[in-house]
């Protein structure tokens, strides 16, 4: 089964590299696959250029858990980056295998606002990570959504290709991209929140 870990990597930080090894390890995914985002649809415009981004992505896993991969597809088609575009055409490339799309419990609940945001669920699974215990009260269309998705084991997930959301707790880190770049601006260290050939990189780029 195969996880989909989409952001905009402005950096890429242990808030991100943690969560996506402790849902491989929940769900059972044997690979991981980052995208990072060329166009945000949802927010402001990354800082780094997309191949900076992408850099620091690489960086990052070099010497990466097994199954870890980049996905450059989105960096590669013009115009806003839509999850539903991106994950119709990994379905096309991998048939009927399971896939599961990693969100966390934030960009969950934006779900509604996302491009074609029903049509996510025929084409992957939906995995939320959440605050260990935390049952979020879910408004509007997405509580009818959950309830008729939602499955609280796993093992269901690796025998359909899609079509149920599952909740997994994951450690919190409360990490971000944006008080990373932050810290940098205002020169301070970004050491120890992101893997140090990502730092080193900031560094001699001058990035944020
Ligand atoms: P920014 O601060 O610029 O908004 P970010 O740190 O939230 O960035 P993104 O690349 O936008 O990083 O996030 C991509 C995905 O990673 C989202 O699904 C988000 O919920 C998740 N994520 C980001 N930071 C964490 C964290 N510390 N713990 C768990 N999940 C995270």
């Amino acid at each position: 089964m195969i996880g989909i870990y989409g952001g905009t990597f402005d950096p890429i930080h242990y808030g991100h590299l943690r969560t996506a090894l402790e849902v491989k390890e929940a769900a059972g995914l044997n690979e991981v696959r980052f995208v990072p985002c060329r166009l945000p649809p949802h927010r402001a415009v990354p800082e780094a250029e997309p191949e900076l981004r992408l850099r620091m992505l690489e960086l990052a896993l070099l010497d990466a858990e097994p199954g870890f991969r980049i996905d450059t597809q989105e960096l590669d088609r013009p115009g806003p980056s839509y999850m539903v575009d991106t994950l119709a055409s990994i379905r096309a490339e991998i048939g009927i295998r399971p896939l599961c799309l990693i969100v966390g419990l934030d960009a969950f609940l934006g779900l509604p606002r996302w491009h074609r945001w029903r049509e996510l669920s025929d084409l992957a699974h939906i995995l939320v990570m959440r605050r260990p215990g935390s049952e979020p009260d879910f408004a509007g269309d997405l509580a009818p959504y959950v309830t008729e998705l939602r499955t609280d084991q796993p093992a269901p997930l690796h025998h359909q290709p899609a079509g149920s959301i599952h909740f997994v707790d994951v450690t919190q880190l409360d990490i971000s991209a944006t008080r990373i770049r932050e810290a940098v601006r205002t020169g301070r260290s970004a050491r120890y929140l992101v893997p140090d050939p990502v730092w080193r990189f900031i560094q001699n780029e001058g990035l944020y």
